[in-house]
């Protein structure tokens, strides 16, 4: 028992460790733990994700309670890793609702307001744990229009009531799985989907909007429309092993600046890099963190 804890805790320690490191050695300046702490679940059904793919996912077969604390040692132990801002990433209410199979409630929005309550309780305890940034992963706010205006931009804010943490709603249309390649050759040239959450959005309490754009053929003057709000602008695909140049990196960043001021723009990845092999995420974070630089000399050269 106590060797297979050691192990683990050793584990951890390794995996996590290298993880920020090779965050730190590119110059990254909000740190996570790459996920790997996430969680599995008993229970599972499969059903259909996002209107696109089936899943084996945890089932609801009862009133829905938090147990226990489950991320907050985890992040105890990122900031113990690095002086640099850290960020946990939540699933956000709407998606949660859609990655599981309910048995019990019998209305996405009634569960939605469930979970809501539940996330804010773990985002109050990773606030507290010394997490800065607070992301909460919404795909879901691509797929649902008529349940984004009705509840999912309400659930959300709600997960995220009462935190000085920054908040962040990162959209986006999904992982480089082979499902959601797919369905992105299916969106044509002009993915406005974004029109119909950022307005809402951009009225909301969440601080942040975490959205895709290279290679993601989603017109960039959407950015306008959470005018105001930071932006966390995605300049690396993630359906793609070829690595980015610094150059393409600069420039997806650069023709933003159109609807975004500098100060409030994040350079980011479209989404999470995890289906990748390492050194293809390695040397796209490379290429993010080139690429960020190339522009702030730009940006820092045009004050002088
Ligand atoms: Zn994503």
């Amino acid at each position: 028992m106590e060797d297979g804890k050691a192990r683990r805790r050793l584990k951890a320690i390794r995996t996590r460790g290298a993880a920020v490191l090779e965050q730190a050695r590119r110059s990254i300046d909000i740190v996570s733990d790459g996920e790997q702490t996430r969680q599995h679940f008993e229970n599972k059904q499969t059903v259909l994700i996002r209107d696109r793919y089936e899943a084996s996912v945890p089932s609801v077969v009862g009133a829905v309670e938090r147990k226990a604390p489950v991320f907050v040692e985890d992040a105890k132990f990122l900031r113990t890793l690095t002086d640099r801002q850290i960020k946990w990433t939540l699933p956000g209410p709407m998606t949660m609702v859609d990655t599981l199979h309910d048995g019990y409630y019998g209305s996405r929005e009634k569960l939605a307001w469930e979970f809501a309550t539940i996330l804010n309780q773990k985002a109050r305890e990773l606030e507290a744990a010394g997490v800065d940034v607070i992301q909460f992963d919404e795909p879901a706010f691509n797929v649902f229009f008529d349940e984004v205006a009705d509840w999912g931009v309400a659930t959300l804010e709600r997960a995220c009531e009462g935190l000085k943490a920054e908040t962040v709603a990162h959209i986006c249309f999904g992982y480089g799985i082979k499902a959601n390649n797919d369905w992105k050759a299916t969106l044509g040239t002009q993915r406005r989907h974004y029109e119909k959450s950022f307005p809402l959005l951009q009225r909301s309490s969440i601080d942040t909007i975490s959205l895709e754009s290279h290679h993601s053929n989603v017109p960039l003057e959407v950015v306008e429309l959470v005018r105001g709000k930071r932006v966390m602008l995605g300049a690396i695909d993630v359906a793609n092993q070829q690595i980015e140049t610094s150059e393409e990196v600069a420039e997806t960043l650069r023709k933003a600046l159109e609807y975004v001021d500098a100060d409030k723009l994040i350079p980011s990845t479209n989404c999470g890099m995890a289906p990748f092999p390492r050194n293809v995420a390695l040397a796209k974070l490379n290429a993010l963190s080139a690429g960020a630089a190339v522009l702030r000399e730009e940006l820092v050269g045009a004050q002088v």
